[in-house]
C-alpha cells in the first residue's frame, strides 16, 4: 500500500482557531499512527485576506502543540501556474468552459432562487456557448443528472444528486485559480492519499472529486470531521470567548493538556480520558471520531489543565511559566525566578493555569505595601517589631529555627497563631489571600522577610 500521506490546509488570514487546531491534530496522529507523512499547506491565494502574520502564527502555534508537520510548509500561491495549467487542460478537453455572465446577470438568478426559496445554484447557461464575448470566468462542467456518493470515513456513504452540485468557477475573471481548483491540484501533486478535514467541506469534497476523475488522478481517501460548537450546542462565535488558540495560551494552558483535550473533543477510545503522546498517536483511529458535533466545554479544559500541572515534571512546569510570563505577563527577575523555582510546590497546588501560579507568588516579586496605620491594631503592630527584632541575626535560609521563634512569640504573648499569622501575612505580602505563613517565609527567604518588615518599622 502507499504510504499514507495527509494535510493541513489552513487559510492565513487569520489566528489559529481551535477547531484547525483540532483537524491538524488528528491529521498529524493519523500519520504517525501509520507511519506516514503529515504535511502543512498555506492556503494564501486570497491576496487581499491572507498575512505574512497569520502564516508565521500557524507555524509557531503548530510548533508549540508539538504536532509540526513532516516537511516545510508549501504555500500554495507558488503552484498557481500549475492550478492555471490544469484549468486549461479542463477546458480543452471539455470539461469546464467559459461562462461570460455578467455580476448583474448572475446577482438576478440569485435574487430569482431568493424569491422562490430555493438554493442558489448556477443556470449553466453557458455550458454550451460556443462562443461569448467579454471577460469571462472559467466553471467546471459538473455532472448534472444521477447521483454521486461519497465514502467517508468518518460519516460512512454521503449520498447526493448531482443536480445539487453547481458548475462551479475554477478560474476567476483576472484568471486566477479559486480554492476548489487549487486544493486539487496541490492535493494530487502532494500526493495526498487521505483528505481529514471540517464537515463544511462535504460539498467541496464532491466538486474535487470531479477534477480529480477528470484528470484520472487517484483519488484520496476523505474523512470529514463534526464541527466544534459552543457549550449551547449553537455554531462557535467569537462571542463564546476561547476560540483560538492563542486564547488558551493567553490564560496558561499547556500544549499537552490542550492537546489532550482536542483529542478528546470529538474522539473517543473507551473510557479512556488521559493521552500521553505515545499513547495518542498508538490509540489514535478514525473509528473513534463521533458523528455529531461536540461541544466546547471551559470547565474541563481547565481541570484536564490543572491534572497536568499536577503531574508534569516540575523543571518542565518551570520552564511554561517561564515563557509564559516573560510572554504574557511582566518579566519577573533572575533572584525572584529562582525562589519560584525552589518553591514551586507552593504555588502550583490548586492552580489551574500558569495564570493562577503566576497570581499565587505574585506576592514574591511584588512588594505590595499596605497603609498598617489604617489596618492594624498596636498589639499587631508591636508583633512585626518582636518577630523583626528576633530574627534579625538569622541566616536566609534557617527556616526551623524562624518557625521556633514564631511559636515562642505566640506562647509569649499568650495569643492564638492566626493573632500573629494574619496581620504577618499581610505585611509581608499586602493580601489576606496568600498561602500560609510557613509557606511565604520560605519562598522569599528570610532576608526578604526583614526587609519587608523592616519597611514597617
Ligand atoms: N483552506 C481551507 C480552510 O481553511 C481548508 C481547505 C481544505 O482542508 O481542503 O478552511
Ligand atoms: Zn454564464
Amino acid at each position: 500500500m502507499d504510504k499514507t500521506v495527509v494535510r493541513f490546509a489552513p487559510s492565513p488570514t487569520g489566528a489559529l482557531h481551535i477547531g484547525g487546531a483540532r483537524t491538524a491534530l488528528f491529521n498529524w496522529l493519523y500519520a504517525r499512527n501509520k507511519n506516514g507523512k503529515s504535511l502543512l499547506r498555506i492556503e494564501d491565494t486570497d491576496k487581499e485576506r491572507s498575512k505574512k502574520e497569520f502564516e508565521d502564527q500557524i507555524i509557531k502555534t503548530l510548533e508549540w502543540l508539538e504536532i509540526s508537520p513532516d516537511e516545510p510548509p508549501l504555500k500554495q500561491s507558488l503552484n498557481i501556474n500549475k492550478h492555471i495549467e490544469v484549468a486549461n487542460y479542463l477546458l480543452k478537453n471539455g470539461h469546464a468552459y467559459k461562462c461570460y455572465c455578467t455580476q448583474e446577470e448572475l446577482e438576478l438568478e440569485k435574487q430569482e432562487s431568493r424569491n422562490k426559496n430555493l438554493p442558489y445554484t448556477y443556470s449553466r447557461k453557458c455550458r454550451n456557448l460556443t462562443n461569448g464575448e467579454g471577460p469571462f470566468i472559467v466553471r467546471f462542467k459538473s455532472k448534472d443528472s444521477g447521483f454521486s456518493v461519497l465514502n467517508d470515513l468518518v460519516q460512512g456513504n454521503i449520498e447526493i444528486p448531482n443536480s445539487t452540485i453547481e458548475d462551479f468557477v475554477i478560474l476567476r475573471t483576472d484568471s486566477t485559480p479559486t480554492y476548489q481548483l487549487s486544493a486539487s491540484v496541490d492535493d494530487h501533486l502532494m500526493n495526498i492519499t487521505h483528505v481529514i478535514r471540517g464537515d463544511d467541506h462535504k460539498i467541496n469534497t464532491f466538486k474535487q472529486i470531479q477534477i480529480f476523475e477528470a484528470m484520472k488522478w487517484a483519488i484520496p481517501t476523505y474523512a470529514h470531521i463534526p464541527l466544534i460548537h459552543s457549550k449551547e450546542g449553537k455554531k462557535l462565535s467569537k462571542r463564546d470567548g476561547a476560540i483560538t488558540v492563542a486564547d488558551y495560551q493567553k490564560i496558561g494552558i499547556l500544549p499537552e493538556s490542550l492537546r489532550n483535550y482536542l483529542l478528546k473533543l470529538g474522539w473517543s477510545y473507551r473510557d479512556k480520558e488521559i493521552f500521553s503522546l505515545e499513547e495518542s498517536i498508538q490509540l489514535f483511529n478514525l473509528n473513534g471520531i463521533g458523528k455529531s458535533p461536540s461541544k466546547l466545554d471551559m470547565e474541563r479544559v481547565l481541570s484536564l489543565n490543572e491534572t497536568y500541572i499536577k503531574n508534569i515534571n516540575e523543571d518542565k512546569l518551570f520552564d511554561y511559566f517561564k515563557n509564559y510570563t516573560s510572554e504574557f505577563k511582566s518579566k519577573i527577575d533572575e533572584i525572584f525566578l529562582d525562589k519560584i523555582k525552589k518553591n514551586l510546590s507552593i504555588f502550583k497546588n490548586k492552580a489551574k493555569t500558569l495564570e493562577d501560579i503566576f497570581n499565587n507568588c505574585n506576592f514574591v516579586f511584588n512588594f505590595q505595601t499596605i497603609d498598617i496605620e489604617n489596618t492594624l491594631d498596636k498589639n499587631a503592630v508591636k508583633l512585626i517589631d518582636e518577630f523583626y527584632q528576633s530574627i534579625i541575626n538569622l541566616d536566609d535560609q534557617n527556616f526551623d529555627a524562624c518557625k521556633e521563634i514564631i511559636n515562642n512569640i505566640i506562647n509569649k504573648n499568650k495569643i492564638k497563631f492566626k493573632d500573629f499569622g494574619q496581620p504577618i501575612r499581610l505585611v509581608l505580602t499586602g493580601s489576606k489571600f496568600a498561602p500560609s505563613i510557613n509557606d511565604i517565609i520560605q519562598s522569599l527567604g528570610i532576608n526578604e522577610v526583614k526587609k519587608r518588615l523592616k519597611h514597617y518599622l
